[in-house]
């Protein structure tokens, strides 16, 4: 039966595909497993905010705990000022949406029953808490020092997967360099002693946004067709701040977006929070400064391994979704209006997946690939990334965070 068909497609791809068109239900471990072909994502390490104590954690998975619902229910009946009147408005608006998807995952037994398998099978098998959280190298602050043009990256070949037979291994600067793996396998890389793995035909580009301008292609053909970006906006948490440095709004406006742009356009993706400010500041600016078309907004829907939301839909400053603003960029101005797309993306659509770790993403990019313009296989970017995908290129201060050989299981 369909329902049948749904969960094997899913055990394949992590993607599970409700009835209901405007939704579906990713699984990011499998997801991102399809960038490797020996090494696997840990689960346990993804999933590491199920190991941390209440008291360990921050972020949405702990606001179950009854007392402190009380504290931010009791602090929602207060006067909203204009924006918040803006920003509860278009709350309202997409709630019904958010609402019928999450009713299409918990009518889809068969997955959440699959879900809590999976999960709870890592869970008994490990005693330790997870890889995931703190401990990792710090290349945010590796690339500050003075030394930072001299760290290396070594890429270690398999036998079979040397591009060049002779040589098993290639020694580049770790900064400000392009690193890619050019071979169909997954390449295991030394830095400073410790291991990462690079996915088949995937690079990356560590640098300050300050360098950004290395990525423009000398020929628009060389541009992307697919952009996606998770910006260090700033939120005024402190736990946020000592995750990763923050950057005020205006440094995004000179983003070269339009000049990383492929000759037939690029779909661009960009993260945002709930925030009506940021709203604002990239309807009215961000986008109009890139030359990006709006085109339609995704949300993701972030439950917990039971299905249930993490956090109650109405919770004014903690809503359980993040938005994911979608636009076309042109190359030339004129080009916004007449350009054809292959499938033009549908808005309000609801990507549901569990959380990982603090701030990190589901890889949404298989979702988006068939409505990016141009040839195929569409050319992709993501920016301020904080790992790599297989065929793209992956620029930020950290793109290799990820990678680190702890967020796997071996081969
Ligand atoms: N999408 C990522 C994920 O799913 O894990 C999260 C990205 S996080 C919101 C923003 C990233 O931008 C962080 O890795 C941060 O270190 C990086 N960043 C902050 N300031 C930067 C700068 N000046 N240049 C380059 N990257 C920067």
């Amino acid at each position: 039966c369909n329902d049948d068909n749904e969960l094997s497609e899913f055990l394949e791809s992590g993607i599970y595909r409700f009835q209901n068109p405007n939704a579906v239900f990713i699984d990011p471990v499998r997801v991102l497993n399809r960038s490797y072909t020996r090494f696997r994502v840990s689960p346990s390490a993804y999933y590491s905010r199920f190991f941390q104590s209440k008291s360990k954690h921050h972020g949405e998975l702990e606001v179950s705990s009854d007392s402190k619902k009380r504290k931010r229910k009791q602090k929602k009946p207060h006067n909203l000022n204009e924006r918040e009147r803006v920003a509860e408005q278009r709350h309202q608006k997409v709630k019904p949406v958010l609402l019928k998807a999450h009713e299409a995952l918990l009518g889809a037994t068969d997955l959440l029953i699959a879900m809590e398998k999976f999960t709870s099978s890592f869970r008994s098998s490990t005693t330790e808490p997870a890889a995931g959280g703190g401990g990792g190298q710090s290349f945010v602050e590796l690339g500050r020092v003075w030394q930072a043009p001299m760290y290396e990256i070594t890429l270690n070949y398999q036998q079979s997967s040397a591009i060049d037979h002779c040589s098993e291994q290639s020694v580049l600067p770790l900064f400000n360099s392009l690193v890619a793996n050019e071979t169909n396998d997954d390449v295991e890389a030394d830095v400073l002693n410790r291991k990462y793995i690079l996915p088949r035909g995937g690079c990356f580009y560590m640098s300050d946004l300050g360098q950004i301008h290395s990525l423009i292609p000398v020929e628009s053909d060389y541009g992307v067709n697919l952009i996606v970006i998770d910006p260090p906006w700033e939120n005024g948490s402190a736990h946020q701040k000592s995750m990763y440095p923050t950057l005020p709004n205006r440094y995004f406006l000179s983003l070269p977006i339009r000049q990383l742009t492929h000759t037939d356009g690029a779909l661009v993706a960009l993260w945002i929070t709930n925030r009506e400010k940021l709203h604002n500041f990239v309807e009215k600016e961000l986008f109009p400064a890139w030359g990006v078309k709006y085109a339609a907004t995704f949300y993701w829907l972030k439950v917990k391994a039971d299905g249930s939301l993490i956090s109650e839909l109405d919770l004014f400053h903690h809503r359980p979704y993040e938005c994911l603003l979608l636009g076309y960029c042109s190359r030339e101005v004129s080009n916004l209006e007449n350009r054809s797309t292959p499938r033009p993306v549908k808005d309000d659509q609801i990507v549901i997946s569990i959380p990982g770790d603090y701030s990190r993403k589901p890889p949404v990019g298989a979702l988006l690939l068939e409505h990016a313009p141009g040839p195929k296989p569409a050319r992709c970017i993501e920016l301020f990334a904080r790992e790599m995908t297989a065929g793209w290129i992956s620029w930020g201060n950290e793109p290799l965070h990820f990678q680190e050989s702890k967020y796997f299981l071996g081969d």
